[in-house]
This record gives C-alpha cells, structure tokens and sequence, in this order.
C-alpha cells in the first residue's frame, strides 16, 4: 500500500513541509506519494495532512474560500492524522488570541483542546533556535526554529504537553502538543534535517508502521 501524504497547500512553508516528509517517510522506508492539497475532493484521497507555517490568518481565510475548512475539520475529527506547525498550530487550536492585537477572530479549524497566543516570544525574540528537550522522540534534544512563533498556554481534555519553555510573562509555554490523531509544534520541524518529530508523528500518532 502506499501512503497519501497530503500538506495543505495554500500558503506558507510548503515546499519545506514536503521535503520534511519525504526525507522521514523514505528513513522509514514507507511508500508513499504526496499531495498538495487545494481543494475539497483531494481530502478523500489523503492518508495524513501537515499544515505549514506561514500567516494563519491568510490560510484561514483561503480555508475557507476553498471550502476546505469544513471538510478537513470533519476528515480530522474522523480521525485523519494532522501535524500543524506554527501557523498551522494556530489553525487547529480551538481558541486563538494575538499577543498584541489581543482577538483575531480569524476562521480556525479548532479541532484541538489548547488556547494559543500568536506571536507571543514579541519583537525582541522574533525568531530564536533552542535545543529543546522532547522525551517523546528521545534523549538527544531536538534544534527547534521559533518563527514569530504562538504557543499555547492552556491544554485541556486529553491534549498532552510534549514540550514545554519558561517564559517571563506566562510562565510555563507549551511548544508540542499532542490530542490523539492530533500533532501541533509551535516551532518548525520541517526547516531541519533531523526527522524525528516527523517519525514520531508518521509512526506514533497516524500509526504507520516502519517498514
Ligand atoms: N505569526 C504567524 C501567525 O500567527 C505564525 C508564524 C509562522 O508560522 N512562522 O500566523
């Protein structure tokens, strides 16, 4: 059988989201192909979907002009398996706020049980690397890229903290997150070469066994 890995193919990071899948689907040695999807009916041919980063408020909006926020937001609570990076976070997190601007309302997926801050490391601490530590994937710390990154400050239900950083005004951030067949990074696994979040996420969280 071969694996459909579909990235939501509207705005942001995609090509990176590609190349991050290819590389840990062929470690694991899977068949697959992948699809970028654009519209509706190429979300019934699709096995798994990533989410890039990018501005959430743009994939919102194209979401929904395609239609394709209310058809994915069934196919993820049916149980297709869903990595969103950053912007993609932001998507699926069912309450959103702008550290600045304070409320968004700006079409979401809201799939997932976390409450998220957009943009909450502000302007002194844009963009920052960390090597964070991820025990889901393993020992060895994982280098993560924070692009104008949010972070959820609230997880309720069966969402899971995977990762967490200390952050003077909140306090406790999560950065990884998991809710069943659902992934969220605040940070940007697909910009590295390491694919150890990607696996993790093929074969722990969409159950796709190593070959
Ligand atoms: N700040 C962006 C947003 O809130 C996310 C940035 C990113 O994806 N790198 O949509």
């Amino acid at each position: 059988m071969t694996l459909v890995a579909g990235v939501l193919a509207l705005q942001g990071d995609i090509e990176e989201h590609v190349h991050a899948l290819e590389r840990a689907l062929k470690e694991l040695n899977i068949s697959f192909r992948i699809m970028l999807v654009k519209k509706v009916e190429q979300l019934s041919n699709i096995d798994l979907i990533t989410i890039p980063g990018g501005e959430s408020t743009t994939i919102g909006f194209l979401s929904r002009k395609t239609g394709l926020i209310d058809r994915l937001k069934e196919r993820i609570e049916d149980g297709l398996p869903v990595l969103g990076t950053c912007a993609g976070m932001v998507m699926m997190a069912r309450e959103v706020r702008d550290a600045v601007v304070g409320e968004t309302s700006q079409p979401l997926l809201a799939v997932m049980d976390i409450s998220v801050i957009r943009n909450i490391f502000g302007r002194q601490r844009e963009s920052f690397e960390i090597d964070l530590k991820i025990p889901a994937i393993g020992d060895r710390p994982f280098r993560a890229v924070f692009i104008r990154a949010p972070a959820a400050i609230r997880c309720w239900n069966d969402a899971q903290p995977l990762a967490t950083l200390r952050h003077e005004k909140y306090g406790e951030l999560v950065v990884m997150v998991r809710q069943r067949n659902m992934l969220a990074c605040a940070f940007h696994p697909e910009l590295v070469l390491d694919t150890r979040v990607h696996k993790y996420f093929i074969t722990e969280v969409a159950g796709f066994p190593q070959r």
